[in-house]
């Protein structure tokens, strides 16, 4: 095998291992928490606060209910009780059951009002937690999947890790620093040449070169500079 054949094997492996690495960054970010999953999780948390706070204030009102009944009943009482004789504070009476009745009404209009809130809300978190169920079996099937894909990518890598390192044996120190040289700047070290064509520049290549990359040297494109490969 010529160097540069061994070179342009190692491009292969080089651009392969780059290849899995950026696959792997990709499916390590996904791995985790998922936006939608946080999100319906906040959400839920903020409707199941918003509706204790409105089961609370539900309670608070049917307790003014109960109190405002039990002031009518003892203002009844008192004015039907035939204690109380006196016409003015009888009529005085009244209406301060009037005025009770009127407060009672406003009440148990709001504790109505509220009673149905708090129906709609309790409807409203029994539909986003089947959702968020949903979402979570969906999301630990995902994680199930990546994770073994990561496992996957992570034992290929060790593979092509294992392969460049056994290939590197076969190549000078001083052949791997020009690759390396090469590719950082160009990003392709090694390029075929075909119909006498530089494959990196696209120029045809004067006979010499040619010869001498033939000929089992390791040639660089006059015109780019890349590591020429015959092929
Ligand atoms: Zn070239």
């Amino acid at each position: 095998m010529t160097l540069a054949k061994r070179l342009y094997e190692l491009q292969q492996i080089d651009m392969e291992i780059q290849k899995k690495q950026e696959t792997l960054d990709d499916v390590s970010r996904q791995l985790g928490e998922s936006e939608a999953l946080l999100g319906a999780k906040t959400e839920l948390l903020a409707e199941e606060e918003h509706l204790a706070r409105m089961d609370k204030q539900q309670r608070d009102v049917e307790w003014e209910v109960e109190d405002l009944r039990g002031s009518i009943a003892r203002l009844n009482e008192k004015l039907y009780g035939g204690k109380v004789k006196n016409p003015k504070e009888l009529l005085s009476l009244e209406q301060e059951v009037e005025i009770f009745k009127v407060k009672l009404r406003q009440k148990e209009d709001s504790l109505l009002d509220l009673m149905a809130e708090v129906e709609a809300m309790r409807d409203e978190i029994e539909l986003d937690t089947g959702r968020l169920r949903k979402l979570e079996g969906e999301w630990q099937q995902e994680q199930g999947i990546l994770a073994q894909k990561r496992t996957e990518i992570e034992s290929q890598l060790s593979d092509l890790s294992q392969k460049r390192q056994t290939l590197t044996f076969e190549i000078s120190s001083q052949a791997l620093e020009l690759y390396d040289g090469i590719r950082l700047r160009k990003g392709q070290a090694v390029v075929k040449v075909e119909q006498g064509m530089c494959q990196g520049c696209r120029l045809t290549l004067p006979m010499s070169e040619w010869q001498q990359a033939r000929a089992g040297t390791l040639v660089q494109c006059s015109s780019c500079g890349r590591i020429l490969y015959l092929g």
